[in-house]
This record gives structure tokens, C-alpha cells and sequence, in this order.
């Protein structure tokens, strides 16, 4: 499962979420609930051809991948 940053737009709080990946919408914010959010992508291999969750690019990962 990957891991997302967020940023409120309202209060400025920056926070880290695990999302599913048959979830679509964004959280709210932890701290006042809005859900004008910015998301930051930074930790995520989605164009590396890896899992999600690890760098790896063997079946050596045990997450199972998006494959
Ligand atoms: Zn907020």
C-alpha cells in the first residue's frame, strides 16, 4: 500500500497517510477534518517500476507488487 503526503490547504498541516488502492477520494485532514488537500508524491516508485512499498524490482518483495 503506498504511502501519501498530504498538505491541508487550510491549515497548513502536513501529514502521511496510507490510502488503499481501491480508495479514490482524499482524507480529511487529521487536524480540521477539510479536504482541500495538496498531495505530495515523493516516496512512492510508481514510475520505477517497483512495489509501492519497496525499491525493489524482484519478486524478492513479498507485498505482492502491482502485478
Ligand atoms: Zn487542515
Amino acid at each position: 500500500m503506498p504511502i501519501y503526503e498530504y498538505v491541508c490547504q487550510d491549515c497548513g498541516n502536513e501529514f502521511e497517510t496510507l490510502v488503499s488502492l481501491s480508495a479514490k477520494k482524499n482524507p480529511p485532514c487529521p487536524n480540521c477534518k477539510s479536504i482541500r488537500l495538496r498531495k505530495k508524491i515523493s516516496l512512492v516508485a510508481t514510475e520505477k517500476g517497483g512495489c509501492g512499498t519497496c525499491t525493489s524490482r524482484s519478486s524478492a518483495c513479498s507485498s505482492g507488487g502491482f502485478t
